[in-house]
């Protein structure tokens, strides 16, 4: 290792206050390796996102706003899981040692790191075109993990906050989709609090972390919506052998959504755009009450917006009864 990147490693990531001690992880940065404490009665849970310039984010992106957005899309994981987060690892990818990037970077991942009582341990760092790979590591309890399956016939498909903002986002930064001109904003200009709603909705995300974890008990299945709800939720019905009825006259939206775009647009954020990080969730009849005094204990909106059936699918209908015309545009990197 060289002594400039020593110095990176120990100015933004060793000392900066990332690198705090928490029960159970032994030894952080520094040696050759972390070494972690994993309780006897619980589950290690890890996941792992890679954020690459001009594809995930654009080049010129706030560094602090990336680092919270890579952060926060992994802990979006764990909640999917279940999990309680742990501690997390960074590889990062860099074009120059640049100090006041490293110091905007390294600050925008203390504040969930922190508030999710989430340490960095360690990682990897090296010269290249600019990219984050961040793996979180989380702690579940061995007979509360949410799956993708398990969801069944009769139970209610439910979602947390808002559908389609992470795609009208995108169109809003001015960011290329993969929908191209499918998000269409009504009007480019959009109003100051509309931006400021959307670029917060974008770079920060809000990991579903407590709430996940309180009702895991309760859930038949999960996931967190990154890739739409159409390709997410298509990953729960096949996973679990089920299928599923969709209004989507219930489908939750922000007024921000309301304002900036038309309603086939929002339909098609909510169903194939990406980037919500939400969850979705399905729930028994059974469960259903104690879940929804769960969500309102911990002020989370949730909507249920449809139901698992039997036959296989996704169809989607509207307030009326008539069936939405669907197809898939889920997101697929390589195609
Ligand atoms: P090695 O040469 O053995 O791979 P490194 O020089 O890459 O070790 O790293 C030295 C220490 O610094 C290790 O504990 C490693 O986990 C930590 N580290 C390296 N890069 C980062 C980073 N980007 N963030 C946090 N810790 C890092
Ligand atoms: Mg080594």
């Amino acid at each position: 290792m060289s002594h400039a990147e020593f110095e990176i490693i120990r100015r933004y990531f060793r000392d900066s206050g990332l690198n705090f001690n928490k029960p159970g992880i032994e030894l952080g940065i520094g040696d050759d390796a972390a070494l972690l404490n994993v309780p006897e009665d619980r589950l290690l849970c890890m996941s792992m996102d890679v954020l690459v310039a001009g594809v995930h984010f654009p080049y010129s992106a706030d560094p602090a706003m990336i680092a919270n957005r890579a952060l926060a899309v992994n802990l979006s994981d764990l909640a999917a899981m279940g999990a309680e987060p742990f501690c997390f690892t960074l590889g990062l990818v860099i074009p120059e040692n640049n100090s006041s990037w490293l110091d905007s970077f390294s600050g925008g991942l203390l504040h969930l790191a922190q508030h999710f009582s989430c340490p960095l341990v360690g990682g990897d760092i090296t010269e290249g075109p600019l990219s984050i790979a961040i793996q979180v590591q989380g702690l579940s309890q061995i007979d509360a993990t949410i799956r993708r399956t398990g969801a069944s016939p009769g139970d209610g498909v439910y979602v947390t906050g808002c559908l389609g903002d992470g795609a009208i986002a995108l169109a809003s930064i001015g960011i290329r989709s993969h929908l191209g001109g499918l998000v269409e904003l009504i009007d480019e200009n959009l109003p100051d609090a509309c931006k400021q709603y959307f670029a917060a909705a974008y770079y920060q995300p809000e990991p579903r972390i407590e709430f996940a974890r309180q009702c895991a008990s309760l859930v038949n299945a999960g996931i967190d919506i990154s890739d739409g709800l159409f390709g997410d939720l298509g990953h729960i019905v096949e996973s679990s052998d089920v299928g599923v009825n969709l209004q989507t006259h219930l489908f939750p939206y922000s007024d921000s959504a309301h304002c900036c775009t038309t309603a086939e647009s929002r339909l098609k954020a909510a169903l194939y755009g990406g980037d919500d990080y939400e969850l979705c969730l399905t729930v028994s009849a059974e469960h259903s009450l104690e879940f929804e005094s769960v969500a309102a204990e911990s002020d989370i909106r949730i909507t249920c917006i449809g139901e698992i059936v039997a036959e296989q699918g996704i169809r989607c209908f509207d307030g009326s009864g008539a069936a939405v015309q669907i197809d898939d545009h889920a997101y697929e990197h390589f195609l």
